[in-house]
């Protein structure tokens, strides 16, 4: 009961931890996203309020060039006119002038009609532009205006009207012109300088609010700081927002639903596993363990087979895994245990020589249970020790102590030890040196490498060396060619197991299998010698 509360507890655990790392890297990628889309497509409304300001400087200038052109008489009634119609299609305007040197002759527009002439220009420009700051010396009518002056024209701005923030209530932004500040909508507000922000959109956290800012020097050097509060920017991504919302929703009921499945089907699985241990309705397979040089077979491995009730098989790589969660591993393997010692009794009465070897798993070893099980029944039945050897993974040798005790009072007994998928784990030739072991099988993996260009078919040389060095007998596992039977052989290993010899085989196959392949591989040697 207690292991099942911790299958729930855990699977619900993983499955909200899921959720949340789910839902947050959605957030998150969002956020990233519509950061990137606004810079991208628009920079912020700083940049569509700042291409606004460049387009109406350009338009000016070119306003200018084209009175400047004019091949009418100077402050003819058709110059008049033209300036007035320039000025009037353009709400910004405040009034244009015509000038010869520093003397206003005639313009247009609500000024004083000597014009505006404050002391000296702020700023002169390669391009020709000459610019005179909003000052109280053009104040005109409460309002400070921008001056512009190219040829003998120039235009007096209004520079409240130079920043265009559409109809959204809660927009702010500031216009510089050449690092000087001219002009904020609303009026009178502050945003941070331009020169504190980064170009593009960023998120002022404090204020809840989203800062753009867009900078320009194609006419005059102009930057442009807006701000509008989150809502609006989340607003304008608000079909992906809700999209991604959807996407992420779905994703954690289906994640939630599949976690759910699958530990439901553990747990049954694990269920009926206890149930089949407790009927005894497990059964072992044996796949024959093979002398390389004469073919001869000298033993098999055990392997666990279990078949639901309803027939359905389950691999042991499903499980075992499951035994080992639910507490169930030493069970099963003092079962394999007892049925192989029973098989090998009997197939030792026709071949006395014939050896088992039966997989432990590294629960067995973390305590004495299996282990004294293990030896009880061993001391009970008649078999030589010599008959069953062990097979135990890297991973069990990692919880050493109590491992390494064990081992060695199985050895003392008689048994031999054999390390299982070798090179999978993480286990240094030092290492494996503290140990006793008899025995080192080569995993599959390195096999499958012989003959290939993989960075495996490299190790397998080095592990064979090892193995040689620690006076260890060699089996290479999950041989299926004659080729890599070729190398082996060449190379110094021993024993061989795998389909190219057979597969698992029920006792009796086994049994079959000995009869002919010894039998042949007794008349081979004969010949030989
Ligand atoms: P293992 O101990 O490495 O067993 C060898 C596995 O490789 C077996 O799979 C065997 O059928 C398969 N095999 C052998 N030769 C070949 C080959 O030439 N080609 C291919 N493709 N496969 C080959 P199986 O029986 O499915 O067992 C899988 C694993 O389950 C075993 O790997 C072992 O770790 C575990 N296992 C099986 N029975 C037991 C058991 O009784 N106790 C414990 N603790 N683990 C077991
Ligand atoms: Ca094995
Ligand atoms: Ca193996």
């Amino acid at each position: 009961m207690l292991r099942r509360r911790r299958v729930i507890v855990g699977s619900v655990s993983a499955a909200l931890a899921g959720v949340a790392i789910v839902f947050a890297s959605i957030l998150w990628l969002l956020w990233q996203e519509s950061i990137t889309s606004e810079t991208a497509y628009a920079g912020g409304l700083a940049t569509s309020v700042g291409q606004k300001v460049d387009r109406i400087f350009f338009d000016t200038r070119k306003m200018l060039t084209d009175l400047n052109q004019l091949p009418v008489a100077h402050c003819s009634a058709e110059h008049l006119k033209a300036m007035q119609d320039a000025a009037i299609s353009r709400p910004y305007i405040r009034g244009i002038g015509y000038w010869q040197a520093i003397k206003r002759i005639c313009g247009v527009g609500l000024l004083p009609s000597e014009g505006l002439k404050p002391e000296h220009a702020d700023r002169i420009y390669p391009s020709g532009v000459i610019a005179w700051w909003p000052s109280p010396q053009t104040s005109v009518g409460g309002v400070q205006l921008f001056l512009l002056r190219y040829g003998d024209h120039d235009v007096a701005l209004d520079p409240r009207l130079l920043l265009d923030l559409g109809p959204r209530p809660n927009r702010e932004a500031e216009l510089w012109v050449d690092h000087l500040r001219m002009a904020s909508a609303p009026w009178g507000m502050r945003l941070p300088p331009p020169d504190t922000l980064p170009i593009g959109v960023s998120l002022d956290s404090v204020h809840s609010r989203i800062i753009s800012h867009f900078a320009d020097n194609e006419l005059l050097p102009v930057d442009v700081v807006a701000a509008e509060p989150v809502g609006d920017f989340l607003g304008r991504h608000s079909k992906m927002l809700g999209l991604a919302a959807g996407l992420g929703l779905l994703l954690a009921i289906a994640w939630i639903y599949l976690i759910l499945r699958y530990s439901r089907h553990r747990l049954s699985l694990a269920m009926e596993l206890r149930q089949a241990l407790a009927a005894g309705s497990l059964e072992v397979k044996y796949q024959p363990v093979i002398e390389l040089a004469s073919g001869r077979c000298v033993g098999s491995e055990a392997l666990a087979r279990w078949n639901r009730e309803n027939g359905e098989p389950v691999s042991p790589l499903v499980f075992i895994p499951i035994a080992e969660e639910a507490g169930l591993i030493q069970d099963l393997t003092l079962t394999v245990l007892k049925i192989a010692m029973d098989d090998v009794r009997r197939v030792r009465t026709e071949f006395p020589t014939v050896s088992v070897n039966v997989n432990l798993s590294p629960e067995d070893l973390r305590d004495e249970r299996t282990g004294h099980a293990l030896i009880q029944s061993l001391a009970a039945s008649d078999l030589s020790a010599g008959a069953v050897k062990l097979e135990i993974t890297e991973r069990a040798l990692i919880n050493s102590d109590v491992s390494r005790a064990l081992i060695r009072e199985l050895r003392q007994r008689g048994h031999r030890v054999a390390i299982d998928d070798f090179g999978t784990g993480y286990s240094s030739l030092s290492y494996l040196q503290t140990f006793e072991l008899d025995v080192l099988k080569i995993d599959k993996s390195f096999v499958d490498a012989i003959g290939t260009e993989a960075a495996t078919s490299q190790v397998i040389v080095h592990v064979i060396e090892m193995a040689k060095a620690l006076n260890l007998e060699i089996v290479a596992e999950g041989v299926e060619t004659i080729e890599q039977v070729d190398w082996l052989v060449t190379h110094g290993v021993t024993f061989g197991q795998g389909f190219l010899f057979g597969k698992p085989l029920s006792i009796g196959d086994y049994v079959e299998f000995l009869r002919t392949q010894n039998r042949h591989a007794f008349a081979e040697s004969r010949r030989e010698s």
